[in-house]
Order: structure tokens, then sequence, then C-alpha cells
């Protein structure tokens, strides 16, 4: 039943279509946009659309970027010998507020997962691959998280990678099973970090 204008209801629908917005949520924020002043309206839409615009996948590490490199690619100041493999850039953001990592990351964009269909072809593996062979790297970290999924992915990355001599690590279990990286505290991470293990 349409309660509200059909505007109103398609706002709302469009809301909570996005992840992790249920119906209400997406009421609330819909009430709340059609109070804000207009500016703010089309400042929200316009960075929106931007983003979507501009954004996209960093040529070497597959980050989101607005820049053909992003900015942690593009430093001078970064240990190139050393990367670490995350699925997202949510996780590559959690790593990055530590301040304490140095080197150079790599984006899968998911993780190998055989129950939802998604094998190895569909994450940034072979991107990996051709890097290490077009880089001078000495270790990669591997940081899935450590669902089924992550430890699945892990272990076939080490199976591509230890024939190639660069030293493959894992990050410790200090990190809950299960548990996203971008939900763990600081201290957790680097910690999973410094005890990494050699695969
Ligand atoms: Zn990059």
């Amino acid at each position: 039943m349409d309660y509200y204008s059909s505007q109103i209801t398609k706002l709302i629908e469009t809301l909570s279509s996005l992840p992790g917005i249920g119906n209400k949520s997406a009421q609330r924020l819909a009430f709340h946009i059609v109070n804000m002043p207009q500016e703010q309206v089309n400042t929200l839409v316009s960075a929106i659309s931007e983003a979507k615009k501009n954004v996209q996948y960093c040529k070497k590490c597959f980050t989101l970027t607005d820049q053909e490199l992003c900015p942690i690619c593009s430093s001078t100041k970064r240990d190139e010998k050393t990367i670490m493999v995350v699925e997202n850039p949510r996780d590559l953001a959690a790593y990055e507020k530590t301040g304490k990592y140095e080197g150079l990351y790599h984006v899968l964009h998911g993780a190998i997962s055989p129950m939802l269909g998604i094998g190895p072809n569909d994450i940034k593996l072979k991107e990996l691959m051709k890097r290490l062979s077009e880089e001078t790297v000495e270790e990669v970290i591997i940081a899935t998280n450590s669902s089924l999924e992550g430890e699945t992915t892990a272990m076939y990355i080490s199976k591509l990678v230890k024939p190639t001599g660069i030293k493959v690590t894992r990050i410790a279990s200090g990190v809950p099973v299960g548990g996203d990286l971008e939900y763990i505290d600081e201290i957790t991470l680097l910690r999973a970090l410094d005890g990494r293990v050699e695969l």
C-alpha cells in the first residue's frame, strides 16, 4: 500500500536497496533528505554522481581511486618489496589507519567461495600474479578474512605464489574466526601483522 506519495515511496525503495539499509532506516533517511535544504541535497547528489563517474580501480593494486594510480602506489615512501593481499578496499583502509604498515597492497575484490560460485577467475588473482612477475617482490602477506572463504583464498594464493620463490606469509589468527578485518581494532590488526607466519 502506498502510504506516502509515490515519489517518497520511490526514494524509500531506492534507499532500502542499499546494503545495510532496512526499510526503517530507508524511511528515516528519505524523510531527512526531503527536509534538507536544497543546496545540501545538491551536494549529496553530485558527490554520489562524481564519485561514480570518476572512481576506478588503481591500475596497480586495484583499490578504488580517482587517479590512474592510488596515493599508496604512487608514493615513493612505500616499501615496494612487500605486498599485502586483502579482500576489499575497506580492509586496506583498516590497515592504513594503523599507520604502521609501509608496504603496498593488492585488492582482490572478493574471496573464493565454491558455495557462492565465486572462483579464482572472479577475483583479481591473475592481476596479482602478473604483478609478481613484473615487480621485484620479496614477500606476499595474505590478509584475507579468517572466514572459510578467506582461508580458502589464502591457501589458493599460497599454492600459486610459492613456486615463484617469493616468501608467502599469513597474518596471525589474533583475528577472530569469521571476523571482517574492517571491524577489528588497530592493536589486534597490528598484532596479527607482527605475528604473521610463513606458509
Ligand atoms: Zn594502488
